[in-house]
Formats: structure tokens, C-alpha cells, sequence
């Protein structure tokens, strides 16, 4: 993935560092050959690498696609522990969800929000990971709150009014085949933190609109529910 402005007037971009590495040594590209290649935020294609070394990749950029269309999931994630959260803002990223709401809930460590992996550039460097993954430039937008009473009484209708609202809930709920496709174009999916929703929140969602449901009767650690739920929920809002 390219930034904005890397690209010079005739669409040759110079690049270090990490991207001339992933193209020298892993992908092992060598002058003349084709990589695909978008801009954050813009459209995507193919470039022709003119050059090509460890620390250095040049290439000629043609870009004449739009990216592929977002996920219709947004979520509503507990805050996971430092190393957990990359995996899942990566996996997240790569499936195409756009709109991530980190909550603090009762069992979120309070620690978690004091990891460096929280800074602003430090997040968008795990979602551009997750988009290079997934051939595509769409940042999603990503937004932290704190505490959960708060989210759920001031932000939870303004960010997310139009949403159609689920709960994953390891136990007695059913799975997604037990509940009627949603009517709206976006799902908003509620991920609880390792040791899950205390009863309270979980009544609050509830009553707040978030319908239940079980992923099998496995319970799953937070960085496989994401890309398992992700999954299953964007193929029953598909219907
Ligand atoms: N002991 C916790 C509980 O019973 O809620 C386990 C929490 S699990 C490690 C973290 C989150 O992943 C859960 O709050 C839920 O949102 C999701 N999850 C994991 N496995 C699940 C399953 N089989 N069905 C539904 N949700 C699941």
C-alpha cells in the first residue's frame, strides 16, 4: 500500500524500509514483474517494479480500481490485551470491516489502555497490515471508549443508530440459523473481553437492541471469535 503523495507525477513511487523488504525477500520481486499496489483511502491496481532490492523497491503504479466493497460488519469490541488487539484490528482490517468501537467493559484490564499499541499511529499501522491482506485502502475508522455506561447511554445510537445489533454470547443463545436476517445494510457485532460480559452488560445489550447468539459450543479466544464471527455474520446479513 502506497501513501498518499508517494507517487510522483509519472506514478513511479521509491520506497524503503519495510515494503522494499516484503517485495525483495517475500515476494521476491524483481524488475519487470507486476505487484498489485493501492493507496490508502484511494483506488487500487497494478504497478511494474522497476527496481527492486531489500532496501529499496521502485515502481510504476496504475491505478484503476476502486476497492473491493466494505464488510456490512462493524464491531463493537471489548478492549483485548495489547498482543490479542494487533491480531484482531489486522484481522479485522483484512475482512473489510470498517468501523471498530474498542469499549472498556467490567472486565477489561484497566492496563490495557495505557499499552503504547493505542497510539493513533501505532493502530493504523496494524490496519494497514490487515488491508494489505486484504488487497484493499479503505482505512477503517477506529474509536476508543472507556467506559461502558457512557458508550452505551450517549454514543451507542448517535455512531451506530442505523445498525442492526447481535451479541456473541458463548451458551444457551442460539446460532446465527436461529434468527431472522437483519433488514438493515449494517451489522453492528458485540465481542466480549477474555473473561466475557458480566450479567449487567449483557442486560443492557439486550435491552438495548443486541440479539444474542452462539458461535457452537466452543468457546473461542477473542483473536478466533473476531474472524470467525465476522465471517458467519457478514454471510447471514447476505441472506
Ligand atoms: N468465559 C467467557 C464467557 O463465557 O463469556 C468467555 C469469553 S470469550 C474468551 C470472549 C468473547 O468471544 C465472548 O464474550 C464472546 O463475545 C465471544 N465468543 C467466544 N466463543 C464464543 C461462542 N462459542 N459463541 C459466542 N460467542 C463467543
Amino acid at each position: 500500500l502506497l501513501e498518499d503523495g508517494e507517487l510522483d507525477d509519472a506514478g513511479v513511487a521509491r520506497l524503503d524500509g519495510r515494503r522494499a523488504r516484503h517485495a525483495g525477500e517475500v515476494l521476491r520481486a524483481a524488475a519487470g514483474d507486476t505487484l498489485a499496489v493501492g493507496v490508502v483511502g484511494g483506488r487500487m491496481g497494478r504497478a511494474t517494479v522497476l527496481e527492486s532490492s531489500p532496501d529499496l523497491l521502485v515502481l510504476r503504479a496504475a491505478l484503476d480500481a476502486p476497492p473491493p466493497p466494505p464488510s456490512p460488519v462493524s464491531l463493537l469490541l471489548a478492549l483485548p490485551r495489547p498482543k490479542i488487539l494487533r491480531k484482531v484490528l489486522q484481522s479485522a482490517a483484512s475482512m473489510g470491516v470498517k468501523r471498530i468501537a474498542l469499549l472498556g467493559t467490567y472486565r477489561v484490564e484497566k492496563s490495557y489502555f495505557a499499552s503504547p499499541l493505542l497510539a493513533p499511529a501505532a493502530i493504523r499501522e496494524q490496519l494497514l497490515l490487515g488491508l494489505e491482506q486484504g488487497k484493499d485502502t479503505a482505512l477503517p475508522e477506529v474509536a476508543l471508549f472507556r467506559h461502558f455506561k457512557p458508550f452505551v447511554e450517549d454514543e451507542l445510537d448517535r455512531r451506530f443508530g442505523g445498525a442492526a445489533r447481535l451479541v456473541a454470547h458463548p451458551g444457551a443463545s442460539p446460532t446465527l440459523d436461529g434468527l431472522p436476517a437483519p433488514a438493515a445494510r449494517e451489522v453492528l457485532l458485540a465481542i466480549g473481553p477474555e473473561g466475557g460480559f458480566t450479567p449487567y452488560e449483557a442486560e443492557t445489550l439486550a435491552a438495548r437492541g443486541f440479539a444474542p447468539f452462539s458461535l457452537g459450543a466452543r468457546v473461542l479466544r477473542v483473536d478466533a471469535a473476531v474472524p470467525f464471527a465476522v465471517g458467519q455474520v457478514e454471510l447471514w446479513a447476505r441472506g
